[in-house]
């Protein structure tokens, strides 16, 4: 029998899984199989620097080359996973190879959500998760006046902050009352609207989108309510859907997500998954909980090593993120939702402010802008208040 590690996805997680391996002394092949044709890269830049100042794709990559060499870490790069066979303990790729293995991990995080639009397969509509991806953007958003983005979530508005910064006309669309109202409560979300209106986004609350429009490629958007918006391009940041399909059609038990217990473990002995696709419980929070940030993909690898290695770890952070729009640096720690108190410290006219949340007088969360201070302290005590 194969004792080897096989990870299926060569992203942040797993990038991580095999380092705390290495480092924790395991001895066995490690074999790394992602669908991209880079090795593990952040992908946090794509939609601030890399975008804009376009420097080389290597400056995105975790780790120097050599790393992998050196670590005895076999990566298969440009290689898709078509099934897992749990029982035979066998991946089978798309090439038609297969690979046995002792441990299994699923690393294969999310992929944009597609728009079941009229028009959203035209050319000229791009979205921003790879690096393949803002390779294909970035020379059309050179020859691009005006842009329609189509989401204001975290991605659709650092993107829009970027193409402002290259004075571009940007209309940006959001379905719901508010920005960013997945993640951030309304008074993060009010003043983000409010800064990107003053620097010329034209934002559109309460948008629906009928059609992208154009022949040959696209040419603009119609809404539901009938208005025409004319573009060069169109970015479709709705969000992200996730990989689970191959997890879900191997028997392993999947909800929005492979369901994992505190060591990333599934039902499937010695299967594992960790980052954007795995659903662990949160004690913390009282529910299971999918993340979608680096810091989940980086603990949750390193809690999966621990467990492979024996040295079980209980896995339940407080989970924190960012996001950069302009010279705003949002910092999010905690989860917000549910809260029945919200509480601004400092003022949100200076741009450096931070929002507490509560339910039932404990903190839960803290959103600061441009605040690290205020970020750092309120981390630690949600983790006190939370634990
Ligand atoms: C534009 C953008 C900006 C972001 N900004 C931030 C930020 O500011 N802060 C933050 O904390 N997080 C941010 N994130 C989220 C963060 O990048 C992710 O949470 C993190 O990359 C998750 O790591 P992962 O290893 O789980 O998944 P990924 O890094 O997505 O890696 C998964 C890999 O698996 C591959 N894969 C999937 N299926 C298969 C298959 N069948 N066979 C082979 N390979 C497969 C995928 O193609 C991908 O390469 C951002 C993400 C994006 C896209």
């Amino acid at each position: 029998m194969s004792e080897a590690v096989v990870v299926i996805g060569a992203g942040q997680a797993a990038a991580q899984l095999a380092a705390s391996l290495r480092q924790g002394g395991f001895g066995a092949p490690i074999v790394v199989i992602g669908d991209e044709p880079y090795p593990p890269y952040q992908r946090p830049p794509l939609s601030k620097k890399f975008l804009i100042e376009r420097p080389a794709p290597d400056s995105l990559y975790l780790r120097a080359p050599g790393f992998w060499d050196e670590q005895k870490v076999t990566l298969m790069l440009g290689t898709p996973v078509a099934a897992v066979d749990a029982a035979a303990r066998r991946v089978m790729l798309a090439d038609r190879r297969a690979i046995d293995f002792g441990i299994l991990a699923f690393a294969t995080g999310t992929r944009a959500r597609a728009l079941p639009l009229p028009g959203a397969d035209l050319p000229g509509v791009f979205s921003v998760r790879k690096i393949d991806d803002i390779r294909q953007l970035r020379p059309a958003l050179d020859d691009a006046r005006r842009a329609v983005i189509v989401g204001a979530g975290y991605i659709g508005l650092e993107v829009a902050a970027g193409m402002r910064a290259e004075g571009r006309e940007v209309t940006l669309l959001e379905a719901e009352d508010r920005v960013m109202k997945r993640v951030t409560g309304r008074a993060i979300s009010d003043f983000f609207d409010a800064f990107h209106r003053a620097r010329g986004v034209d934002l559109r609350l309460g948008a629906r989108l009928a059609a992208i429009t154009g022949e040959a490629r696209a040419t603009g958007v119609r809404l539901a309510d009938g208005a025409e918006i004319a573009a060069d391009l169109v970015l479709v940041a709705t969000g992200a859907k996730v990989n689970d399909e191959i997890a879900a059609a191997a028997g392993i038990a999947c909800e929005d997500g492979i369901l994992v217990d505190e060591s990333a473990a599934t039902n499937v002995a010695g299967v594992y998954a960790i980052g954007d696709c795995a659903r662990f419980p949160s004690r913390r929070y009282g529910r299971h909980i999918r993340l979608e940030c680096v810091q989940n993909a980086i603990d949750q690898a390193k809690a999966a090593a621990a467990a492979m290695l024996g040295k079980g770890e209980r896995y339940d952070p407080v989970p924190w993120f960012w996001s950069d729009q302009y010279d705003l640096k949002l910092q999010i720690a905690g989860l917000m939702d549910g809260h029945d108190q919200a509480d601004t410290i400092g003022d949100p006219a200076s741009a450096r402010f931070s929002v507490e949340y509560r339910k039932a007088g404990r903190l839960i969360a803290v959103d600061a802008v441009n605040d690290g201070r205020a970020y750092m302290t309120a981390r630690r005590r949600i983790a006190e208040e939370t634990a």
